[in-house]
């Protein structure tokens, strides 16, 4: 239904980097598109890829500010995949924008999310980019430490790209520290196990690598010789980006072997490609490069136009690396054509701009480290909470059972299971009350084993509680669900039948008088036999419930002095014989 507009944002997310201007166009569209529809997702990703193309274009504020709407959405929708994807972008706009903390921060907050959610590969990637980030924070130790951190991962998620690309970032760390030789072992490595069909991109990158490490120990034939290589292939898959910094290399190895005119030719041919696509940032680092060559001609002027041009791209992105090296550009060029005054000016821009860049560096690098400490501690109190939550819950649960446990102590009758004096008083409270208020029948029996003493005496105390267990089983088993049945005293059960006048509770219990009388009994002891006499009181006008028991009791009584073993009914003639 919306495969329309996943298409137009895919289209674009793939354009990113190659035509950002089209990409962007693509995704406004995307965006109009599902904000018509209500498509949600839809909305986020076309945001996503707009902060992204925003970013690449150089509006670094306005492209967070796209980004964390995007955010927004993908938390809204609980898209897991949709907010890491958006952090990362966010992350990478932080890092390029010289916000190096927010984007450690970021990119903290995404390994921790891809570690929650297991997305070991995604994970790998987030330790990646931590560690570029520390590289840029000028740490290389750290750096080297998270990129190695990420390798075991990628083992486990039998990734071999994101191993590679592993490689490829220590090499770049150990170039950084200007250890080009090392680099070079790391990119080679990276080489060998790469496949040039399956990741061109990869491919053509390492290859660049490598030759900007040949150029930077001085080896310029195998510098050309790996630039070319990874120039055609920049140009076979028309990655306009790569092909524009592989360009960039090859003007700054004529440069450094003194050939100024090739250098600029190769530069101005990435410089067109990167205002074709619009990436102001790379745009002024390339004029920074330009500039240089054209100080090394003494071309004046022509270095003035091109270092003013990087410093306008610059001051407006706030890129403020690359903003003090074009006032060094510029003081150079000035001095050159000598414009004494200008070149002091931009010197002293320099020196104050370089300062304060190296200040807020340092400043940076000790925020990041608050910053991972931050995001570090978050984490534990999280990880906290929900060791609180699952020990409260499980000691909560402890809780239930020893209440359950407790009440079925205080309620049942240990022996036999059945409900104890208390609880049957509490019930037989309960339904005279009621039968008290609605007027309907009730009855209760009384039962009493025969002769129990002689089977203790005869058999054992064992087996009399084997007896009594057996009774409460049957008269368990055999009452209808509207009845209860207790443990009155030793060898005493009471039952309650609830809506039960006396002669249908009669024939309730003179079956279970008979079920216990024809029990097989010598299952327990050979020469063992039960009976039991019941005696029944339905006189709801009773007192109250405690007299209608006394009554079924007293009827019990006159049942032992009638030969045991059956059942009889209360009636108000015996009261006054039994009372
Ligand atoms: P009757 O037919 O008149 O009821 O005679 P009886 O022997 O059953 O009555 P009596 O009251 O003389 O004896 C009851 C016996 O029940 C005495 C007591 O030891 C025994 N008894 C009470 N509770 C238990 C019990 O939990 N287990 C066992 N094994 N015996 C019990
Ligand atoms: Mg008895
Ligand atoms: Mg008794």
């Amino acid at each position: 239904m919306f495969s329309d507009i996943d298409k137009l944002n895919e289209d674009a997310w793939n354009l990113r980097n190659s035509n950002t201007s089209e990409a962007l166009r693509l995704c406004q569209n995307a965006l109009l598109k599902a904000q018509d529809q209500n498509y949600t997702r839809g909305m986020a990703d076309s945001l996503v890829t707009m902060g992204f193309c925003q970013f690449r274009l150089g509006n670094y504020q306005e492209a967070l500010v796209t980004a964390a709407q995007a955010l927004e959405l993908f938390e809204a929708l609980s898209d897991l995949a949709g907010r890491q994807k958006t952090l990362n972008t966010m992350g990478i706009i932080y890092g390029q924008s010289g916000d190096l903390a927010s984007a450690l921060k970021t990119f903290l907050q995404v390994q921790k999310l891809c570690q929650n959610s297991g997305d070991q590969d995604a994970e790998a990637n987030a330790l990646n980019n931590i560690g570029i980030i520390y590289k840029m924070l000028g740490e290389p130790t750290n750096a080297l430490e998270y990129h190695l951190k990420s390798l075991p991962l990628y083992e486990a998620t039998g990734l071999e790209q994101g191993a590679l690309r592993t490689l490829q970032n220590i090499g770049t760390v150990y170039d950084d520290i200007g250890n080009h030789q090392e680099a070079l072992k790391y990119y080679e490595k990276s080489l060998e196990k790469q496949n040039k069909e399956e990741d061109p991109v990869t491919y053509g990158l390492t290859l660049s690598n490598i030759g900007i490490c040949h150029r930077k120990l001085g080896i310029f034939d195998k510098a050309f010789e790996y630039q070319d290589q990874s120039l055609k292939i920049m140009e076979r898959i028309q990655d306009r980006l790569g092909e524009s910094f592989v360009l960039d290399e090859i003007g700054l190895s004529y440069f450094d072997m003194k050939e100024p005119e090739k250098a600029i030719d190769y530069l101005e041919k990435s410089l067109a490609i990167k205002h074709a696509i619009g990436d102001r940032k790379h745009t002024a680092t390339t004029c920074l490069h330009l500039g240089a060559v054209y100080l090394e001609l003494k071309e004046g002027h022509k270095a003035i136009k091109t270092f003013q041009e990087a410093l306008s791209i610059v001051e407006t992105i706030q890129a403020k690396n690359e903003l003090y090296k074009s006032h060094h550009g510029l003081a150079k060029a000035y001095k050159l054509i000598h414009s004494h005054q200008l070149a002091f000016e931009h010197l002293s821009k320099y020196t104050e701009l370089r300062e304060a860049f190296h200040a807020e560096v340092s400043d940076q690098r000790f925020h990041a480290l608050r910053v991972s400490y931050e995001v570090e501690q978050a984490e534990k109190e999280r990880e906290i909470y929900r060791l609180k939550s699952v020990a409260l819950a499980q000691a909560n649960m402890e809780l239930t059972q020893l209440k359950n446990q407790l009440e079925k102590l205080a309620n049942e009758d240990p022996l036999t299971g059945l409900y104890n004096r208390r609880v049957f008083n509490e019930k037989l409270e309960t339904e005279f009350k009621r039968v008290q208020r609605f007027d309907g029948p009730m009855s209760v029996m009384i039962c009493d084993i025969d002769s129990f003493k002689k089977v203790n005496d005869t058999f054992s105390h064992a087996v009399g509680d084997e007896v009594l267990k057996t009774v409460a089983k049957i008269f368990k088993t055999n009452i209808r669900s509207i009845d209860t049945v207790a443990r009155y005293g030793g060898e005493e059960f009471v039952i309650l039948l609830p809506e039960t006048q006396a002669k249908e509770a009669y024939t309730i219990c003179d079956r279970l008088r008979q079920l216990v009388e024809t029990y097989p009994w010598h299952k327990i002891h050979k020469d063992l036999s039960i009976t039991m006499s019941m005696g029944v009181c339905d006189d709801t006008h009773s007192k109250d419930a405690h007299e209608m028991i006394s009554k079924a009791d007293h009827t019990l009584y006159a049942v032992k002095h009638n030969g045991k073993n059956h059942v009889r009914i209360w009636d108000s003639q015996q009261a006054s014989v039994l009372a």
